[in-house]
């Protein structure tokens, strides 16, 4: 780990402003500050002496950075609350500076320069750890097992160092899991810190990681958000950073749609692109240094109202309860519908294309079903990662429909063949997916295959607030002026108002991003709706109902 990537040395003047907040603590050489599986620990900044941090794996152990004076430790698990990865052992003797973390959430609120330092050297340190302490979480599956994939999608999309282990490519796999007293039907397993979990839903491996809610028994929040794709991210953000006590949920991992995208070019501000995980996992530490809190993976499975606020009811069976809520649920991808295609959900099916897919493929033939720029993305990727791409088409012209850009980058690659007025009828292989049947004007062709991806357009996330609030024809929120008279009830006479921009059929309620009717599907149109929707809550919250 480079030092000169972390740029993270307290000025003097800085930990004269920081001794006011901490209290001074010897150490001694063997000491250590926190260890790799701890559920929490403080913020320690180095008045003197010196600490290694270190990664175990098994028996082995291994220096990833050392700290002297004027440096800090930690890393962005201060903030989100994710078990630790990583031991800091005192090498030299020495005195620590320990802060509490609420009090370090109080800085990074209050003083701009500390917050910048601090933030920064943090998203640096998560980077690197990314790499460098991925031995901390292995997961021990085959790349056909869907459970094994879901694991792997959730820990990927939430920046969460880890490694995974093939048993299937990777014979050294069968023996060590034989000494453990494994069993092949116990697979996958994840083993974080030394701790084994057999066959953990991403539900219950989040819960060990800690970064779901403790229960909440009788707490209000002024905002619910539930989804954190773009629209959902930037309402938490927006929400916590104007002081209203926020919860984010999220069934899947942060980031939503845009999260699956290799790469964003019409996002403003990056004019040479950024990926959805990087965006995502911005706005996470955005909105977690203005103190909202999240939970996932965890869905909202249903709405109702109590004493006048809206109960959310999870998918754990647990509820929480907000003074106003915006649904920012987005939209699910659509099923191909091929035979076949459920035996490979989850293994040789993808509807994203990123690292996660493009090493799952590692370099062999993939078909990419679609029209749209999500599409001609992924097959641009894919090729770019050296998998030869088949794009099919149902249309005659991709220029129908994908941005010009797109197509003409497509029609010069080598790499890329398209195939159109053509469908994928069938699915094969054992036992992980080897070639697709398609149709087109020529009849059937069974061409080689080993990623399906699918592009083919989503349906709105609605279900766990129909009947509470009123949906268009396709199951999109219908909000203000879409809203007619026959669809507000009694409850809007009897408020004197009408529906607040962004707000349901439901007082209290709003609808952002994707999932609501006749939004823009882009990126930048859900974070603007996100943001300008807190305002309305801040509405709302004033009338008092
Ligand atoms: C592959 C791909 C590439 C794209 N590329 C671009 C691009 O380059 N530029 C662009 O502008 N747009 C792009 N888009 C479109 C863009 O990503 C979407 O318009 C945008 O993500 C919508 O944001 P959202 O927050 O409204 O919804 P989503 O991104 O759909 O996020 C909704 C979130 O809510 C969660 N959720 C759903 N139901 C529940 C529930 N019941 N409880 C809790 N959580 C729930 C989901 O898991 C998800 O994380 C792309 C889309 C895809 C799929």
């Amino acid at each position: 780990m480079a030092d000169d990537q972390l740029q993270e040395t307290l000025s003097p003047a800085q930990l004269v402003e920081l001794e006011t907040f901490g209290t001074r603590r010897p150490i001694a050489v063997g000491d250590y500050l926190y260890r790799a599986g701890d559920t929490a620990y403080d913020f320690f900044v180095m008045l003197s002496g010196s600490v290694d941090i270190v990664v175990e794996s098994g028996h082995e152990e291994r220096v990833i950075v050392h700290h002297g004076p004027g440096r800090f430790l930690g890393e962005l698990n201060l903030l989100t609350g994710l078990r630790v990865l990583v031991s800091a052992r005192v090498v030299e003797a020495g005195e620590v500076l320990v802060i509490p973390v609420a009090t370090l959430r109080e800085i990074i609120a209050a003083r701009p320069a500390l917050s910048d330092l601090i933030l920064s050297a943090f998203m640096a340190r998560r980077s690197l750890l990314m790499t460098d302490a991925a031995a901390a979480i292995r997961v021990i599956g085959s790349r056909y097992s869907p459970e094994s994939g879901r694991l792997r999608e959730f820990l990927q999309r939430s920046r969460i160092p880890h490694e995974w282990v093939d048993p299937d490519t990777d014979g050294a796999v069968e023996g060590a899991l034989c000494a453990g007293g494994i069993k092949a039907d116990e697979l996958p397993i994840v083993i974080v810190t030394g701790t084994v979990l057999r066959r953990p839903t991403p539900g219950e491996l989040s819960e060990f990681l800690g970064l779901t809610l403790d229960p909440l028994d009788g707490h209000c929040f002024d905002l619910i958000v539930v989804g954190s794709g773009p629209a959902g991210l930037a309402a938490a953000v927006y929400g916590a950073s104007e002081g209203l006590s926020t919860l984010g949920v999220e069934s899947i991992a942060l980031g939503g749609q845009a999260g699956s995208s290799s790469r964003i070019e019409n996002y403003l501000g990056f004019p040479t692109g950024i990926s959805g995980g990087d965006l995502a996992h911005r706005a996470l530490v955005q909105a977690e240094k203005f103190g909202a809190s999240f939970s996932t993976p965890c869905a909202a499975v249903s709405l109702r109202e109590t004493s006048g606020h809206l109960a959310v009811k999870l998918s754990d069976g647990t509820e929480v309860v907000g003074r106003a809520v915006i649904a920012a649920s987005g939209a699910r991808y659509r099923r191909l519908p091929a035979v076949g295609i459920e035996e490979f959900e989850d293994s040789g099916v993808f509807y994203a294309a990123t690292e996660l897919e493009a090493r799952a493929c590692a370099s062999a033939p993939v078909v990419v079903v679609g029209g749209g720029n999500s599409a001609g993305q992924a097959a641009m990727f894919l090729a770019q990662s050296g998998s030869p791409v088949t794009i099919v088409i149902r249309g005659a012209d991709l220029g129908a429909s994908m941005s010009r850009y797109l197509v003409d980058r497509i029609d010069s690659d080598p790499r890329i063949e398209l195939r159109t007025q053509t469908t994928v009828t069938a699915l094969s292989g054992s036992p992980g997916l080897e070639q697709v049947v398609l149709s087109g004007p020529d009849g059937d062709a069974k061409v080689p295959c080993q990623g399906l991806f699918s592009f083919i357009g989503a349906d709105p996330s609605s279900g766990w607030i129909s009947g509470c609030a009123a949906l268009d024809g396709h199951g999109f929120v219908l909000t203000d002026r879409s809203l007619t008279e026959d669809q507000l009830d009694d409850a809007w006479t009897a408020l004197g108002r009408a529906p607040l921009p962004f707000e349901t059929s439901r007082p209290g309620l709003f609808a952002v991003g994707d999932v609501r009717a006749g939004s823009t599907k882009r990126v930048a149109a859900a974070v603007g709706e996100g943001s300008a929707a807190v305002r309305a809550v801040h509405e709302y919250l004033a009338f008092g109902t």
